[in-house]
């Protein structure tokens, strides 16, 4: 198995998890961009936002952000990402929801 995040799933690659569910694993970012830097993946492979059809699915991962966020006490806010293929510098070709937070964040977008 080539995938970074499914060999994370799969327990052959260490974590520092937050949360899972049956559908969902949370770990941390190994290379923080903020305080709170969190990842949200599905346990099955999916490649991006782009191949996501699955209803239930992309619900899990969304609830399951809010989970981590509670988990973490985001209660002053967040940011939820989500790069996406090439032009949205998606580097793991697994789709994950960045949380982001822990500190007033900038801009969404440098300018
Ligand atoms: P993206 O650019 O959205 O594909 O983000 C991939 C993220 O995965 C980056 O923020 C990396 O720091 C993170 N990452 C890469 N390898 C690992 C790992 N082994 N454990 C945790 N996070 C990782
Ligand atoms: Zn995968």
């Amino acid at each position: 198995m080539s995938c970074l995040f499914c060999r994370i799933v799969a327990g052959e690659l260490p974590c520092r998890k937050v949360w899972e569910n049956e559908h969902v694993l949370a770990f941390h970012d190994i290379r923080p961009a903020a305080p709170v830097h969190v990842l949200v993946v599905p346990k099955r492979h999916v490649e991006s936002v782009w191949e996501l059809d699955d209803r239930a699915l992309a619900g899990e991962l969304l609830l399951a952000a809010a989970e981590v966020a509670r988990v973490l006490r985001l209660d002053a806010g967040f940011r939820l990402i989500a790069n996406t293929r090439h032009d949205g510098g998606q580097e793991v070709g697994h789709l994950h929801l960045h949380v982001v937070g822990g500190k007033r964040l900038g801009p969404m977008l440098p300018r």
